[in-house]
């Protein structure tokens, strides 16, 4: 029941149509019997400010973040969390006294969603395709967790290179590689763990691939892929068919959502039913996910 106390969230992207957090938040409220309701936002580029202004006038409790505004959303913020800061992108608004205090909780949803499919970077040879602000998040994991080299490919690869620039200067040492989308044929490792985090092959457009040569999968043990619709993207099918390990970005979501929810809810701890209970929401609801 919706009263006079109840508490507003919401997500802001563009588009924002084929959400799944409201599914996601509505069961962790539901577990755990907060009072609250979560929308989603379509908020246009030039209406970024606007938006963040006015939900924090209309009382707004906090706000996820999604593309294409994690890092033009910055500048309007009443601060970053140091994991934010470290990404460069913030997809969880935190209300403060003086507006919203930004955090990235992706890099705490892919680090555990790869440990529970049994996915370590430590000592592998890893390779990044995308260098956007989820391929940042995914570079610190696999930094932090130890990779022995990360190459990181992308379409625009000045991209690749600023975040080379960046995470090599953060851990003081050179891992990650900077390419072009077809330097992976310089690669002359195999078994490597592959972590995709473009945009390519979202349904509606569900056959594409961001590398389509068979070849390239032939080099991996492991593939991750940060997309969920298709629940199994061209990308995964692909790393499937050479016999590599895979799993797909639907856990990553509930967890970074999770990660959030405790954030809005500080002492909280969701429980093992809620999360359950959000997994299962989203299977059921990503038929309809477009
Ligand atoms: P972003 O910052 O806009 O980055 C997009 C990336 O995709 C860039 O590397 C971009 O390359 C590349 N790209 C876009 N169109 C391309 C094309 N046609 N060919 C080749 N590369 C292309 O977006 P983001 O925030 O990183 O999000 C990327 C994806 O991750 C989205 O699908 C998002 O939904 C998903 N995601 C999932 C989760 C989860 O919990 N599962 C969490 C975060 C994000 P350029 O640099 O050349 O433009």
């Amino acid at each position: 029941m919706i009263s006079g106390k109840t508490k507003l969230y919401g997500v802001m992207g563009w588009p924002i149509g084929h959400t799944l957090s409201p599914v996601i938040h509505w069961e962790f409220a539901r577990a755990m019997g907060i009072d609250m309701e979560y929308m989603a936002f379509s908020v246009e580029p030039d209406q970024v400010e606007a938006a963040v202004k006015g939900a924090y006038a209309l009382g707004i409790r906090g706000m996820n973040v999604t593309v294409p505004h994690k890092q033009t959303v910055i500048p309007f913020l009443d601060g970053l969390d140091k994991g934010a800061q470290v990404v460069g992108a913030v997809n969880t608004l935190v209300r403060t006294d003086k507006g919203y205090r930004g955090y990235n909780t992706d890099v705490t949803g892919l680090s555990r969603s790869m440990a529970e499919a049994g996915m370590t970077a430590r000592d592998r040879v890893c390779i990044l395709v995308g260098a956007g602000g989820a391929a940042k998040a995914a570079a610190y994991v696999l930094a932090e967790e130890g990779a022995a080299k990360v190459y990181a490919l992308n379409r625009t690869i000045a991209h690749a290179e600023v975040l080379a620039g960046d995470l090599n200067r953060l851990f003081g040492r050179e891992i990650i590689v900077p390419m072009a989308l077809d330097g992976w044929r310089d690669i002359p490792d195999t078994g490597c763990l592959a972590v995709q985090t473009t945009s390519v092959g979202m349904a509606p457009k569900g056959e594409e691939a961001p590398i389509e040569d068979v070849e390239f999968y032939k080099k991996l043990d492991m593939a991750f892929d940060v997309i969920y619709t298709p629940w199994l993207s061209t990308f995964l099918m692909q790393a499937a068919t050479a016999g590599a390990k895979v799993s797909n970005g639907s856990d990553m979501l509930v967890y970074q959502a999770a990660a959030a929810f405790e954030l809005w809810n500080p002492g909280l701890k969701l429980s093992g039913e809620a999360i359950a209970n959000a997994k299962m929401a989203i299977m059921a609801a990503r038929g309809s996910a477009s």
